[in-house]
C-alpha cells in the first residue's frame, strides 16, 4: 500500500479494513552475508531461511556481535545479501523503502525539526498535501500519547519520548513491516517496560508486521509471539520458539511458570553461545 493511497484515511490499518491482515509477509531465503574478502573475510551471517506471516511479532535474541543487526539490515535493504534473498509480500528487496520502517537504538530523529515536522517528514516527500500531512501526524501523535508536545524539538524530550516519536514517524509511512534494532536499549528498565507495553498496544491496533532485534531475554519473551534465537558468529539461527502466552501480555506474566519455562531456554542457548563466542576470541 502506499502512502498516498492511505493518507486521507485516518485510521490505522487493522482498523479501516477490519479484515484479517495481508501485508507485510517477509521471506529469507538461502541469505547469507559476509563482509571484506580474503584475509579481511568476515562470514557475519551463515545462511538463513526464514518465513514470518503478516502481522506476527518475531524478536531475534542473541549475543553482542553475532549478526543480529546484519540480518535486520539485510530486511531493511541498508545491505544486500551475499546469497540469496530477502522477499516482502513477495517482491526481493533491492533498497530501502519507506513499506519498511525502520527505528534504531540511537534516536535518530531530525533535530531541527518539531516532533510534528519530524513525523510529516515521510509523507511529505511522498508528496502528500499539507493537509493529509497534519491529518497523518495527528493520529500517530495521538497513537503515541504525545499530541501535546507536538511543536518541542528533540532535545526537549526524554529518551523515551524520543523513541515514541521515532516509531510514530517510521508508521506515518504507513509500512507493511516495522523494524526495530534494539530500539529500548538505552532506556532505564522501568521507560523500557512502558515502552514495551506501549509497542504492543500499537501493534495490535495497527496490524503490523514487527521484526525485533534485542539481546534481553525478557524483552524478546514479554513482546513476541516467536523468538528467533541465534548462535555466537557466524550468526545462525538455532532455535525458532513460539511464545504462547496470551495476549494483551500484562508484565506480571514475568512469573508465570510459562515465561519462566522460555526464559531458562532462551538463556541456556544464550549462555552457550556467549561462552563459544568469548572462547573463540580468546584463541
Ligand atoms: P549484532 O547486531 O548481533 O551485535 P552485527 O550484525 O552488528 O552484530 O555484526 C555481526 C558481525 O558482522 C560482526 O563481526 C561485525 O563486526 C560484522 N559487521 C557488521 N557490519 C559490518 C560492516 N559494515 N563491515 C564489516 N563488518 C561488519
Ligand atoms: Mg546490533
Amino acid at each position: 500500500m502506499t502512502v498516498a493511497a492511505t493518507a486521507v484515511v485516518k485510521m490505522p490499518k487493522k482498523q479501516q479494513t477490519g479484515k484479517k491482515i495481508d501485508k507485510g509477509q517477509v521471506s529469507i531465503n538461502s541469505v547469507e552475508i559476509s563482509f571484506g574478502k580474503g584475509s579481511d573475510y568476515n562470514l557475519a551471517v551463515q545462511e538463513t531461511n526464514l518465513e514470518i506471516k503478516p502481522g506476527e511479532f518475531v524478536c531475534i535474541l542473541g549475543p553482542s556481535g553475532c549478526g543480529k543487526s546484519t540480518l535486520l539490515n539485510s530486511v531493511a535493504g541498508y545491505i544486500s545479501p551475499t546469497k540469496g534473498q530477502v522477499l516482502v509480500d513477495g517482491s526481493e528487496v533491492k533498497g530501502p523503502s519507506p513499506d519498511r520502517g525502520m527505528v534504531f537504538q540511537q534516536y535518530s530523529l531530525f533535530p531541527w525539526k518539531t516532533v510534528k515536522d519530524n513525523i510529516a517528514f515521510g509523507p511529505k516527500i511522498a508528496g502528500l498535501s499539507d493537509s493529509e500531512c497534519s491529518s497523518i501526524t495527528n493520529t500517530f501523535l495521538s497513537m503515541i500519547g504525545l499530541s501535546n508536545i507536538a511543536n518541542k524539538y528533540p532535545a526537549e524530550l526524554s529518551g523515551g519520548m524520543q523513541q515514541r516519536v521515532g516509531i510514530a514517524r517510521a508508521l506515518a509511512n504507513y509500512p507493511s513491516v516495522l523494524l526495530m534494532d534494539e530500539p529500548f536499549g538505552a532506556l532505564d528498565a522501568q521507560t523500557r517496560l512502558m515502552m514495551q507495553e506501549n509497542l504492543l498496544k500499537i501493534w495490535s491496533e495497527f496490524g503490523i508486521t514487527v521484526l525485533f532485534v534485542t539481546h534481553d531475554v525478557d524483552e524478546a519473551i514479554f513482546l513476541a509471539d516467536r523468538v528467533l534465537v541465534m548462535s555466537a558468529s557466524p550468526g545462525a539461527i538455532i532455535k525458532d520458539l513460539k511464545v504462547d502466552l496470551p495476549r494483551p501480555r500484562d508484565p506480571d506474566l514475568a512469573t508465570d511458570d510459562n515465561f519462566v519455562a522460555l526464559k531458562k531456554q532462551c538463556l541456556s542457548l544464550i549462555r552457550s553461545e556467549s561462552m563459544k563466542a568469548f572462547e573463540e576470541h580468546n584463541h
